[in-house]
């Protein structure tokens, strides 16, 4: 009996996103199932009510030219030719209740002695911790580099596995190296979705899939069903773990070992004549319950400025977080102009990483079934779409107009 659709993907973050867009452009009918009310996930744009449009990131905030996979994307979409480029402001340290810069952490002749390391010592299967101790010394690791990295992946970071921070990719020569855009990196999953070669529903909550005549039924939370050939599962690991049908049990074990980090984000807007402090990419928390904040100020919008805080979880209630957030900034929390919060989460990977994706892509080898997202091989938006295309060829084959 024929399906309704011949791929179906779940979870409308970029990687299912991406999996789409690579069936979709190879011909394939696609529909995208989305718990949300909306596209993007961890890529979420927030626009502030009142403000005259004015948005910051209350995720992911940066694309490089080095993103090979969302490139090939954004030129199919015409999303190339609208990026912009990022205003070169830098990162500053939150430390003992004052902003510092970041080389007054560093140690540089302990880097100096260390560097040459870099050249010898293997990334592989090595906890963060020991790997960047090594190449840029112990004391570099302990008083920058551990809070630089719990920044970027907003968890501890000694155990995260240092192949899955930081993965060397070409550079494409005729785009910015970092880049945004004009209403935000929203723009990427909204003009995925709104492609007429894929449909997307958001709001479907899928809570069961169920093998059917070699094909896959997917059932969604108010009961409604849908059929396809082949289905990606593109959600956190947890919600996979969950999904994977029977006959899955050796992959369902081995996601069962990747944990979950859990991220509360307060976004925050100022008007920009209140705050005295310069212009700044972000902070940097050496201590504190916050790991990072990042501004807005790469895209300077004139009235307003923007900030996400993303605060360890259950550290401090919402006032308490407010205030903390304020003295960061050096401003009176009455000088708020909008404040909204954002459940973030990411995947807190471990040393050893690579052998549980072994075990898992080893018990879905051969399957109408994909996995994909951002615990596979990094959390980037690059790593992400990497694993989307990889499962995308498992499932349909090479793009022939694509190979290398
Ligand atoms: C604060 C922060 C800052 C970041 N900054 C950057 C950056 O600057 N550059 C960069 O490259 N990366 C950055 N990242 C990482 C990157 O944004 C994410 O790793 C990536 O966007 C994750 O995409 P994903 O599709 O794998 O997962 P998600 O974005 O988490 O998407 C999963 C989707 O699945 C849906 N879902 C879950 N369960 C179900 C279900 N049962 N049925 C249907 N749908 C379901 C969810 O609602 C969600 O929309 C950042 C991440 C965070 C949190």
């Amino acid at each position: 009996m024929t399906k309704d659709f011949d791929h179906i993907v779940i979870g409308a973050g970029i990687s299912g996103l991406g999996a789409a867009h690579f069936s979709a452009r190879r011909g394939l009918a696609t529909l995208v199932l989305e718990a949300a009310p909306r596209v993007g996930g961890c890529i979420n744009t927030h626009e502030f009510q009142g403000l005259g449009g004015f948005w910051t990131e209350a995720g992911s905030h940066t694309c490089f030219n080095s993103y090979g996979n969302l490139l090939t994307i954004m030129d199919d979409l015409g999303l190339t030719s609208r990026i912009l480029p990022k205003a070169k402001v830098g990162y500053r340290l939150w430390q003992d209740g004052e902003r510092r810069s970041i080389v007054s952490a560093l140690h540089f002749l302990e880097a100096a002695v260390s560097l040459p390391r870099l050249f010898t010592t293997p990334k592989q299967g090595q906890r963060v911790a020991d790997y960047y101790g090594r190449v840029l010394g112990r004391r570099n690791y302990r008083d920058l580099l551990r809070h630089a990295f719990q920044a970027v992946i907003c968890q501890a970071a000694d155990d995260y596995p240092a192949e899955a921070l930081f993965r060397r990719k070409p550079r494409r020569k005729d785009v910015i190296k970092a880049f945004t855009f004009a209403d935000g990196l929203a723009a990427i999953p909204a003009a995925i979705a709104g492609q007429e070669r894929l449909q997307v529903r958001t709001g479907q909550r899928i809570t069961a899939i169920v093998p059917d005549q070699g094909g896959w039924r997917v059932v969604a939370d108010g009961a409604s069903e849908v059929t396809c050939d082949y289905l990606t599962l593109a959600v956190p690991p947890d919600a996979a773990a969950r999904l994977l049908p029977t006959g899955f049990d050796g992959a369902r074990h081995a996601i069962g070992a990747i944990a979950m980090a859990e991220i509360e984000t307060l976004l925050l807007a100022f008007r920009g004549a209140d705050l005295q402090l310069p212009a700044l990419a972000g902070l940097i928390a050496v201590d504190g319950p916050f790991y990072s904040a990042v501004s807005r100020d790469f895209l300077p919008a004139g009235t307003h400025r923007g900030f996400a805080f993303h605060f360890r979880p259950g550290a401090l209630c919402r006032d308490d977080q407010v205030t903390v957030a304020c003295r960061a900034l050096g401003i009176d929390p009455g000088q708020i102009a909008a404040q909204a919060q954002v459940h973030n989460r990411l995947p807190a990977l471990r040393a050893g990483h690579t052998a549980v994706v072994g075990r898992i892509d080893s018990a879905m080898a051969g399957s109408r079934l994909a996995i994909t997202g951002n615990w596979f091989l990094g959390v980037s938006i690059e790593d992400a779409l990497t694993r989307s295309r990889r499962e995308t060829d498992r499932l349909f084959g090479a793009e022939p107009s694509r190979l290398p």
